[in-house]
């Protein structure tokens, strides 16, 4: 993974995938989980994270509470002492995150807690999740972080542009 390439190319797509994004929140085609799982499905025959962590680099998950318990037994840490090494509380939300990027657990480009790693990491980068459309948002923010989700968009909206009165 060439991950100077991938920022190149994700400045240049941003705006319009985007201002995609933002139409799709008002145009949702009737079979668009059909459509975004067959599309996210070739994204995955050209995309190996474990070539990545680009996630792990620049972005921090949130650590629910469940993540905290679970993750400083696994180290056989006190969940006190987990947050006072590793987290910080975001004012705005109220949010358990990292104090830096990247993840102090990425050890040779993977995750070196992956059996107990926090939910929001099982989940990332989310493009299962249904419907679609509610995580424009969240698939905007990442369309620089993430070079799935930028392949997965721009795919989108060439098939979708293609395939659908747009
Ligand atoms: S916990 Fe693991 S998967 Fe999650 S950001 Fe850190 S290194 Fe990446
Ligand atoms: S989820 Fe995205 S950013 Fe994270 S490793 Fe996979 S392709 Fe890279």
């Amino acid at each position: 993974m060439n991950l100077k390439k991938f920022r190149e190319e994700a400045a240049k797509k941003k705006r319009p995938l985007k201002a995609f994004l933002t139409k799709l929140d008002e145009i949702v085609p009737h079979d668009m989980p059909k459509v975004v799982a067959e599309v996210d499905a070739t994204v995955w025959r050209d995309i190996d994270c474990m070539k990545c962590a680009n996630c792990c680099k620049t972005m921090t998950p949130t650590f629910t509470p469940k993540d905290i318990t679970r993750i400083s037994a696994h180290l056989g840490m006190t969940k006190q002492a987990f947050k006072d090494k590793w987290l910080l509380k975001e004012e705005d939300t109220g949010d358990w995150v990292n104090k830096k990027q990247p993840c102090q657990f990425l050890k040779n480009n993977m995750c070196s807690i992956y059996e107990v790693r926090p939910a929001d990491c099982a989940e990332f980068p989310h493009h299962n999740k249904k419907p679609f459309d509610l995580y424009n948002d969240t698939f905007i923010n990442n369309l620089v972080h993430c070079p799935a989700t930028l392949t997965l968009v721009d795919r989108l909206k060439k098939r979708v542009e293609e395939e659908y009165e747009w």
